[in-house]
Parts: structure tokens; C-alpha cells; sequence
């Protein structure tokens, strides 16, 4: 009798994000004071945001406005009646010990975004994520830890109000990301229509847009979720995607030495690379909601909807969609000049003027890209603007200028703008395509280097590029390569 080797239990990861985006309102979401990153602690506060009694918040419109457009952009149900209510908890970083939010009736629920990964013969592969809901609600004030960076080891702890009542959405996505690469792209992606939204900057250094991961692991085929874990504290995509890639290991790992996983809050450790344990989770916690009686429920009329509708720009997936169907480019090229809605809009205003918008796409990622990395500008801020530009590839199609020249021309054009065409004719940088004219320089070619020509004739004909590289180089470049050929 044979006993066949046991099968390994293939299992499969449940992952699910949960993000807070800060929206870049000028005011905070229920008094006047500023919203300004990085100004002197406590100094942007008031009664309102402090929680002092008496007081009583009232809603920033452009709070609503921004967050019905981000449930727009994320395919959501609209509430046409939506509320406020207190989430009661006790953190010194919250003065009223409790939070405005909004519970069970959310601004926007029921939506999905897509995500566009790349297999291995560069295919794209679209996957949607369902939106559970998005809510408004205050954000809290931030804790500096004296001797560490969070409260255990630290010898003291002074609080900063002024992030107190800056207005938050929390975006929670449905469990159907699968890996770390997913839910990585995922918060990229919601961080790009945040900013073509305008809606937020989504600076992940600053906090404006926080991850928070969810993530269980069960065997392939079966229905029921494992234990749950939560992720807090990475601040990259990169982390994001370490972190869920370190938690699976270590719930496998786990899972098949018979252990139980347990249901926690864990940390992920950039220096070392690990998640680690916060807290034990056990039951949610008991935030006592109830609705916040000092702001009036949200009504968001039909006309309202309609005008906030009108003013969505077009998103980035749809961008992305219509660069590979109308204008032929490669699933690559459409991901690269849509990941910024500034560089989108630069590619499409050149393409108008210019009807080859493969060529328009190789300078912007190309040469133009690399400028604006190195010199770490906005595509807005190069005097090479979109005309110029299309000017510069219709000298090229045309055979005045070759490739080369174009691209030696180019940091100028950058710096200083102006006409293409004319710094082409001031620098007597046109290609010299007229036979009679290279006749003449090839000749002189030839006869300057008769051991060549004696090698080409007895056979060695891979000279030729020799040839033309000595017309190259008498030209400075300008002969024609074709008509040199
Ligand atoms: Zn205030």
C-alpha cells in the first residue's frame, strides 16, 4: 500500500483598505480656523475645534461638495439625506472625547474603482474593488512623544490641536484585494482620483492620506474569512505592499504549525522590515454612537447633484482607456502620462497641435520626464510649453531637423521657450537633405579615407556606417541619415 504525500492547503489572502484622506479645504470642516500644514503648534484653534462648551459647528460646504464629488468619482450611491453622529472615545488628542463623524448613514456608499496591474507579457489586467462607503468626519489632534515615536517608552507627550476638525473622508473598500501588489495600487489609484478631484493632495508624508490594511488569510475554495488583522502605520505604497506581503508569510507560517492568529492591531516597523503586535482586538470596540445633535442632517438636492456631477473632470481609468483605444498607445504609455493629471493635460494640448501623439508621449516620459526629475519642477513650470513642443516634432517629421538635434536643442527650449523653429534657423541647425549638397560632402568622404574605401570595395561592407558617421561628423550632425544612406 502507498500513501500519497499530503497535500499542501493552498491559501489565499483577504485583504481590505480602509483609508483617511485629508481634503484640501482652506478652513476645517466645522469652524474658521486654517488648515495650513506646519504652522506653529496650537495655533490654529478656536472654541469650535477645541471642543469649549456653548459652541456649535457648522459645515463647511466645500467639505460637502469634496466629498460627494470623491463618492462621485467612486461610482457611489449618493444619500440625498445623510447625518452626523458622535463616536465616543476618550484620547487626549480629542478634546471633546468624542469624534464628529457619521455612522450609519454614510454621504456615499455602494461604489468601486478599478485597478490596472501588468502580467508578465506587459498585458493590462483590470480588476474592480467594490467601495463600501465613504464618510465625512473631523480628524483628531496629533500627539509629539518626547524620547519616542509613539506614547510606550516615551518620557513625556505634548498635544497639537491644530489638526483638530480638518476634514477627513474614510474610504472603505469591500475584501477583494488579494495581494500586497493589489492593495498597493488600489491606494494609489484612490490617491490619483483624490488629486485629479482636486479634492486632496494625497501627500502620504504629511498624512493627508493615511492606509490602514485589513487582511486574513483562509484556505482556497473555502467560503468563511479567517482572523482578521489590521495594519496601521505604513506611510509608502511600498509599505503597504511589505507589510502585506510580511503578514502573509507570517499568517501561513502560523496557520499551517496549528497555531490560531490571533485578532490584533499590529505595527509596521520600516527599519526592520515586520509587522509587530500593538494590541489585542477582541469584539469591536463600543463607540456609543448616536447622532450629533448640534449639526442639522445633509440634504444634497437633485440639481445640487446634478452640478457637482457636471464638474467632474474626466478620471484617470476612463484617460487610460481612451489613450489605448484612440490614440493606440501601449497600456504602459497610458498608466505613465495619466498618473498626473498636470502631465495628462500638457500630453493632450500638444497632441491637438500635433498629430502624432506616440511622438508627444516619447518626449513627455522620455527627455521631459527626466528634466523635470532632475530639476524636481512641474510639468506646468517648463518654458517648453505644448506648442513649442509640437513645433519641435512637426521639424523633425518634416526632415529640417534630425532626432539628434532636436535632442540637443531641447534644454534650452526648456529653459527659455520660445520658437522652436527659430532657434533651429538662428543656431543653422537644418538637415541637410538636398543630394546635390551631400553628394558633394560625401564625396570628400571617400576621398579622405581611401584604406576604407578599398576594405568596403573588397567586400567589407559593414563600413558604410563609418562612412555616414564621417558625414556625421563634417555636418555636425545635420545631414540627412536617410538620404545620407
Ligand atoms: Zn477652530
Amino acid at each position: 500500500m502507498t500513501t500519497a504525500a499530503p497535500v499542501k492547503t493552498q491559501y489565499e489572502a483577504i485583504i481590505g483598505l480602509e483609508t483617511h484622506c485629508q481634503l484640501s479645504t482652506n478652513t476645517k470642516i466645522f469652524c474658521n480656523c486654517s488648515t495650513e500644514f506646519g504652522a506653529t503648534p496650537n495655533q490654529n484653534v478656536c472654541p469650535i475645534c477645541t471642543g469649549m462648551p456653548g459652541v456649535l459647528p457648522v459645515l463647511n460646504q466645500k467639505v460637502l461638495e469634496y466629498a460627494v464629488k470623491a463618492g462621485l468619482a467612486l461610482n457611489c450611491e449618493i444619500a440625498p439625506f445623510s447625518k452626523f453622529d458622535r463616536k465616543q472615545y476618550f484620547y487626549p488628542d480629542l478634546p471633546k472625547n468624542y469624534q464628529i463623524s457619521q455612522y450609519d448613514l454614510p454621504i456615499a456608499e455602494h461604489g468601486w474603482l478599478e485597478i490596472e496591474l501588468v502580467d508578465d507579457a506587459d498585458n493590462p489586467i483590470r480588476k474592480r474593488i467594490g467601495i463600501t462607503r465613504l464618510h465625512m468626519e473631523e480628524d483628531a489632534g496629533k500627539l509629539v512623544h518626547a524620547g519616542s515615536d509613539r506614547l510606550s517608552g516615551s518620557t513625556y507627550s505634548l498635544v497639537d490641536y491644530n489638526r483638530t476638525g480638518v476634514a477627513l473622508v474614510e474610504i472603505v473598500s469591500e475584501p477583494d484585494l488579494r495581494s500586497g501588489q493589489e492593495a498597493a495600487e488600489y491606494a494609489q489609484e484612490l490617491r490619483r482620483i483624490m488629486r485629479y478631484l482636486g479634492v486632496s493632495d494625497g501627500n502620504m508624508q504629511e498624512g493627508s492620506l493615511r492606509c490602514d490594511v485589513n487582511i486574513s488569510m483562509r484556505p482556497v475554495g473555502r467560503e468563511q474569512f479567517g482572523t482578521k488583522v489590521e495594519i496601521k502605520n505604513m506611510n509608502s505604497f511600498s509599505a503597504i505592499q511589505r507589510a502585506i506581503e510580511y503578514e502573509i508569510e507570517r499568517q501561513v507560517a502560523a496557520l499551517e504549525a496549528g497555531e490560531k492568529i490571533a485578532q490584533e492591531t499590529r505595527l509596521w516597523e520600516e527599519g526592520s522590515q515586520r509587522t509587530v503586535s500593538m494590541r489585542s482586538k477582541e469584539g469591536s470596540s463600543d463607540y456609543r454612537y448616536f447622532p450629533e445633535p448640534d449639526l442639522t442632517p445633509i440634504q444634497v438636492s437633485a440639481a445640487q447633484l446634478e452640478q457637482w456631477k457636471g464638474e467632474l473632470p474626466e478620471l484617470p481609468a476612463a484617460k487610460r482607456h481612451r489613450y489605448e483605444s484612440e490614440l493606440g498607445l501601449s497600456a504602459y504609455d497610458a498608466r505613465v502620462l495619466t498618473d498626473d493629471r498636470l502631465v495628462a493635460e500638457y500630453f493632450e494640448a500638444a497632441i491637438a497641435l500635433q498629430a502624432s501623439p506616440k511622438q508627444i508621449a516619447n518626449w513627455v516620459m522620455g527627455d521631459i520626464a527626466a528634466y523635470l526629475n532632475t530639476e524636481k519642477v512641474s510639468i506646468t513650470q517648463i518654458a517648453l510649453k505644448p506648442l513649442i513642443l509640437a513645433e519641435l516634432i512637426s521639424l523633425i517629421e518634416d526632415g529640417t531637423i534630425s532626432g539628434k538635434i532636436a535632442k540637443e536643442i531641447l534644454p534650452e527650449l526648456l529653459v527659455q521657450g520660445g520658437s522652436a523653429k527659430e532657434l533651429v534657423a538662428k543656431k543653422g541647425l537644418v538637415q541637410i537633405s538636398d543630394t546635390s549638397e551631400l553628394e558633394k560632402i560625401i564625396d570628400e568622404v571617400i576621398a579622405a579615407s581611401p584604406k576604407e574605401l578599398e576594405q568596403y570595395r573588397s567586400g567589407k561592407t559593414k563600413l558604410l556606417g563609418f562612412f555616414v558617421g564621417q558625414v556625421m561628423k563634417k555636418t555636425n550632425g545635420r545631414a540627412d541619415p536617410k538620404v545620407t544612406n
